[in-house]
């Protein structure tokens, strides 16, 4: 263990991560339902589901089976002129159960791909349609990838400021938090008025990356409609959202108008292979119907559409729409909801939140909430001296678990939470 730490620490650039200073990596050898399993037998539960995309547990024998029948029989093919079952049977899938405005589906390798997908796909909308437009709408603490588009339309800060200058204008609107909803409807109106915007970009109903920032459906329908009456493409990312986490499938649920354009990946195979993927309306589609070299979507990656992560996706969309599924997505979301309740009342809590299988929690911390609040740092040693792998952001604990999760693992993670409360 010692040799490939040392390794590591040699070669290996890990995201997110300062070279100098930071503790040393945990060497997971196996994973078992919420279990990441050291060499040394140290089973820690992932109450993040490791960066929000495992929905069925680690190493989940269906999906992991799907996979290895798949990989004997074709592993990958390039998907310009050529196609594959999984791929088909996927966007089959994807269609049944995303807004029933979406109509076509188009395939990349990650969230920030999709979110680069979704964006280009707008702009080349309107420059299709002969009516090129430039502006795009965001919403303040927008995260939506690290590719330079996706910077582009999220929030500047931190770990964007050294590419400040090589990130195109995007116009931000404020988040809609209780009580500045009027306010933002009418700065929304006010920008759009020119009928001149290309599209907005948002996170529905919760923005993760900013501290698991939760904000109305009613404010986001109000912001569709508006969008809507004045000809521009809504893009709902839900990379995060997707698959179940805020309750039902996608957040855009939530709301009676429907984004022109989604984002998803992340839980699209249940956390076991990477796959991005954006669906997108008839109307946008409509755009594109040309055999004319300049009306087409120019954009491809060598994995497009790979056979092995198609597979997990179907497969972890059978686990996903099975009713055992659902319904412990429904337990934990009760869970969540009662266990936020407790928590407002104690006195380290700023605030806390749930919704649907995500719960956060906002620590009284006398710090500006943000990625580099020191807070973060002893809240995670703490989880991680108990087993237990939650990483904060700023001074916002947040809950996420694999799907999997039973009762006993869950109340470990609240009863953890709660002590670590109390050494406040
Ligand atoms: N959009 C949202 C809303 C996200 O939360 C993330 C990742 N946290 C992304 C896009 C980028 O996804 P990826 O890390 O897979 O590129």
């Amino acid at each position: 263990m010692h040799d490939l730490l040392k390794k590591d620490g040699e070669m290996i650039w890990h995201p997110f991560t300062p070279l100098l200073g930071g503790d040393q990596p945990v060497v997971i050898s196996s994973g078992e339902g919420v279990y990441l399993i050291t060499p040394d037998g140290r089973k820690i539960i992932d109450a993040v589901s490791s960066w929000w995309v495992n929905l069925h547990g680690h190493s989940n024998p269906v999906i992991a089976k799907a996979i290895t029948v798949q990989a004997l029989k074709l592993e990958h093919v390039i998907f310009a002129g050529f196609t594959h079952e999984p791929a088909v049977k996927l966007a089959e899938n994807l269609l049944s159960i995303l807004p029933q405005n979406q109509s076509r589906i188009f395939f990349s390798d990650d969230g920030s791909t999709a979110v680069e997908v979704a964006v280009k796909m707008a702009i080349q909308f309107w420059h299709n349609s002969k009516k090129p437009k430039k502006k795009i709408i965001a919403i303040d603490g927008a995260y939506h990838g690290d590719t330079f588009g996706s910077m582009s339309v999220g929030e500047r800060g931190l770990f964007t400021n050294p590419f400040q200058p090589f990130l195109f204008d995007v116009e931000f609107i404020k988040f809609p938090s209780v009580g500045l909803e009027a306010e933002v409807i009418e700065q929304f109106a006010s920008l759009v008025k020119g009928n001149d915007v290309a599209a907005f970009i948002y996170e529905p109903l919760v923005q993760g990356a900013a501290g698991m920032r939760i904000y109305d459906a009613v404010v986001l329908d109000s912001l569709i409609d508006i969008a809507h009456r004045h000809e521009l493409l809504c893009i709902a990312d839900e990379v995060f959202t997707g698959f179940g986490r805020t309750g039902k499938l996608f957040a855009s649920e939530y709301c009676s108008n429907k984004p022109d354009i989604i984002a998803v990946s992340k839980g699209i195979t249940g956390g076991a292979m990477p796959l991005g993927v954006t669906s997108c309306s008839a109307q946008v589609v409509k755009a594109f119907h040309s055999d004319q070299m300049d009306q087409t979507f120019f954009h491809g990656h060598s994995y497009t559409a790979n056979p092995l992560a198609c597979a997990a996706a179907n497969a972890s969309f059978d686990l996903l729409m099975h009713a055992d599924c659902q319904k412990k997505i429904e337990w934990i979301s009760a869970q969540h909801k009662t266990f936020a309740l407790q928590l407002k009342k104690n006195p380290g809590v700023l605030n806390a939140l749930s919704l649907g299988t995500i719960l956060a929690i906002e620590l009284r911390s006398g710090e500006e909430t943000n990625y580099t609040n020191d807070l973060r740092k002893r809240i995670y040693s703490f989880f991680l001296s108990r087993d237990i792998l939650l990483r904060p952001l700023g001074n916002v604990v947040y809950v996420l678990p694999p799907y999997v999760i039973r009762e006993d693992q869950l109340k470990k993670v609240y009863d953890a939470i709660l002590e670590f409360l109390n050494s406040l």
